[in-house]
């Protein structure tokens, strides 16, 4: 995990027969789908007044993002693994990927091959989500939808043969045993929410109600919560916001999903930089996952922190406005 990813190959040819179009003829994945459906009809059941809407929920959601969210995919699936933008003690960079995992959004190697696609293509051909005809397609629409770029091992071999060596990633993405780990974070979840309510509660009901709530909150509200705001970064952060870089696509950085994403919403500045661990160029653009990394840095377990030297005229403003093109000393993917 700690080998730096070959720069990708922007003459490979792609076979754009079978890239998958918001307008193509779709093929549905239907374990996907049902999946998501089902998943968003159970967070509904969260909002019951009087029985299931708890004011602690979004303090938990909250938190939880934070965990699965942000140190497991924006750290973990994202900065480290797709852009080896930072490295840790191996104990910590086994824990970021099984928290991705617990946010089922696929296993690493299936998430990495395709955030490396959407970077070589972004808003082109090729693009595995780009939301330029249909902003349901950059968001959704997507992932339910086969591709069958990413069913052969040569696309796998061509995007991630950095990580094809690792082993454990090998491990989670065969026969999809990744969802095994997520199913197991599920049980331990809901059986610590459970034993809370009987230590807390007096009576069966009151703690039986504490753990269905939890459950409810702790991970369905969580995993579609840090679902959307993912997926916000390829649906909005790709039509709305200010550009800092004159990028060949159509990133935006965009404040709102920044503010939800603990930073990756500035995602303009991440396509001029993707390399760079941190994505908030500005001195207001916040970027709380890199803060964490910055704190690990000085306990002094996070080394190789790539850095991206920000022309002072961005850095400095307080205008979300103008374009440039950032000069060639900023590290490529
Ligand atoms: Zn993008
Ligand atoms: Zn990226």
């Amino acid at each position: 995990m700690t080998t730096v990813p070959a720069p990708l190959s922007a003459s490979a040819p792609l076979d754009n027969s079978t890239v998958p179009s918001p307008s193509a003829n779709k093929k549905r994945i239907f374990w996907f789908y049902a999946t998501i459906i089902l998943i968003h009809a159970l967070a509904l059941l969260a909002f019951i007044p009087g029985y299931t809407l708890v004011w602690w929920g979004l303090p938990l959601v909250l938190v939880g993002n934070f965990i699965f969210g942000s140190l497991g995919i924006n750290l973990g699936y994202h900065r480290m693994l797709t852009h080896a933008a930072a490295k840790f003690p191996q104990p910590l960079e086994r824990l970021w990927v099984l928290l991705g995992v617990c946010s089922m959004e696929g296993s690493p190697l299936w998430w990495v091959c395709t955030h490396r696609m959407h970077h070589q293509h972004s808003d082109e051909d090729g693009d595995p989500h780009s939301p330029q005809e249909r902003f349901f397609w950059g968001h959704m629409e997507w992932i339910y939808t086969a591709d069958p770029r990413r069913q052969k091992l040569d696309t796998y071999a061509k995007y991630v043969p950095d990580l094809m060596g690792d082993k454990f990633l090998r491990w989670l993405h065969k026969g999809e045993k990744w969802l095994w780990v997520w199913a197991g974070h599920v049980v331990l979840l809901t059986a610590l929410g459970f034993g809370a309510g009987f230590l807390v509660f007096d009576t069966n009901s009151a703690a039986l109600l504490f753990g269905v709530q939890w459950f409810l909150w702790a991970v369905v509200v969580r995993t579609v919560y840090v679902w959307h705001i993912t997926w916000l970064v390829n649906s909005a952060a790709h039509r709305w916001g200010y550009r800092n870089y004159n990028t060949n696509d159509a990133s935006r950085n965009n404040w709102f999903v920044a503010l939800l994403t603990n930073g990756e919403g500035w995602h303009n500045n991440h396509h001029a930089a993707p390399r760079a661990c941190s994505q908030g160029h500005r001195w207001w653009e916040i970027d709380l996952t890199f803060t964490f990394v910055r704190l690990l840095q000085r306990l002094g377990l996070a080394w190789d922190v790539v850095e991206v030297k920000v022309p002072k005229h961005i850095a400095t403003s307080s205008a979300a406005a103008g374009a440039m093109t950032l000069p060639s000393h900023t590290p490529e993917p």
